[in-house]
């Protein structure tokens, strides 16, 4: 039988920290590796399946568009990316969107926007400020956003026209704002740096800010968007509205997309010829976007995730009466992060994998669940009982 792994070890760049299992099939939640061990997947590719595994609303759009048509390029019209820009507009407060493959290409046509408007606008200015811990992607313009140094100190110099503030600090963006400052892009909640939830009318005071100084808010909802946190955007819970926003991994089920939508006055600064993409809202991967975001629209998936989320959330929490070494759970909708005192994650990872379990080590001291929308409450209890004997496993902490 052939060896997966020492394969992969021969031909493919060594870049990623992989969990040691070849996942071969799934369905729903669940998912097989090629032993045939089954197990709860809570990684759900990192926020972007969102309707779980071999979705039949999603396969069948998918194949249904592979017999009719693939891929034409921008040099034409299609209707698949018609359709999903209409609702994606229709069922948001941004007026148009634009398409590309990833959450890195979002941010980096996000950055591009603004920058568009600032020459356009406002004097030249193009400054953005960005969050410490913040996660916008891996491209150089998308790295220099991010308020990470470890992933951008191998790679410099950096792209310049970022300046990084404390998360949670208004005041900081307050101090940090110049006449060079054309926008402030944030995550409406941290995801890759911890699941770090907004503290209470945080996007509040950078909204007003935003407003009071001319600045555009670009929301990176990347990770938060299309129902995950229980709304079918996050800024809806904040009472806020983004100038433009980022989209990518949960909007297609699983199928590469990124989208950045705008409002009319800022999208219009981008003209003929400004910017695009050979594969950007590719007849495929539109047809899987408007069959998802469809779907979840139509049967109101994100009052399933505030459901959902109310058991996981009460779950997790009972663990930290149980677990001396749990100390905190946080997250909105299934975007969950459970905290522990020390830095376990990754053999709380390995246990929970024995057991038939995959989550994700978001933060050596911090273990994320981010499953399907639509998961079921018994993969939930299932999920928490692993996961509670994982942590006892991994830490040998005694019940308290
Ligand atoms: C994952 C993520 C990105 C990068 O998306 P890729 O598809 O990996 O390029 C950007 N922003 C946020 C908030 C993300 O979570």
């Amino acid at each position: 039988m052939t060896d997966w792994v020492a394969e992969e070890h021969r031909y493919v760049f060594q870049n990623y920290g992989r969990q040691p299992v070849v996942i071969e099939r799934g369905e729903g939640t669940r998912a097989w590796d090629v032993d045939g061990n089954e197990y709860l997947d809570f990684v759900g590719g990192i926020a972007v399946n969102t309707l779980g595994h071999a979705n039949p609303v999603v396969a069948n759009a998918i194949a249904e568009q592979a017999r009719t048509l693939i891929h034409t390029s921008n040099l034409f019209y299609t209707k698949p990316m018609i359709e999903l820009a209409k609702l994606l507009v229709e069922n948001s407060c941004l007026d148009r969107a634009f398409f590309c493959n990833s959450g890195t290409e979002a941010v980096e046509g996000a950055i591009k926007l603004a920058r568009r408007w600032g020459h356009d606008t406002r004097n030249g200015a193009y400054e953005i400020i960005t969050t410490v811990d913040s996660f916008h992607g891996r491209s150089l313009g998308a790295l220099a956003a991010t308020g990470n140094a470890r992933y951008q100190e191998p790679f410099g110099p950096q792209l310049p026209g970022f300046v990084h503030v404390p998360w949670n600090d208004l005041e900081a963006i307050k101090a940090a704002t110049s006449g060079q400052t054309v926008a402030v892009m944030i995550e409406p909640i941290q995801g890759e740096g911890g699941v770090n939830m907004p503290g209470d009318g945080y996007l509040r005071g950078v909204r007003d800010w935003c407003d009071e100084r001319g600045l555009l808010l670009i929301l990176d909802e990347v990770q938060t968007g299309v129902g995950r946190t229980g709304s079918l955007w996050a800024y809806e819970q904040e009472g806020i509205e983004p100038d433009i926003m980022t989209l990518a991994k949960g909007l297609a089920g699983g199928v590469p997309i990124g989208a950045v939508l705008a409002r009319e006055e800022i999208a219009a600064h981008l003209v003929k010829g400004d910017h695009g993409s050979t594969f950007g809202g590719n007849a495929l991967a539109a047809a899987a976007g408007f069959a998802t975001l469809n779907y979840i629209v139509e049967n109101d998936v994100p009052a399933q995730v505030r459901r959902a989320s109310g058991l996981l959330m009460s779950r997790l929490r009972s663990m930290e009466d149980r677990l001396g070494v749990v100390n905190e759970v946080r997250g909105r909708g299934l975007l969950v992060a459970v905290g522990l005192t020390r830095d376990c994650s990754a053999e709380v990872v390995d246990q929970c994998r024995k057991r038939g379990l995959l989550v994700n080590n978001v933060r050596p001291n911090a273990i994320r669940l981010m499953p399907p929308l639509n998961v079921r409450d018994d993969e939930i209890g299932r999920a928490c009982d692993i996961l509670e004997e994982a942590i006892a496993a991994a830490t040998g902490t005694p019940a308290k």
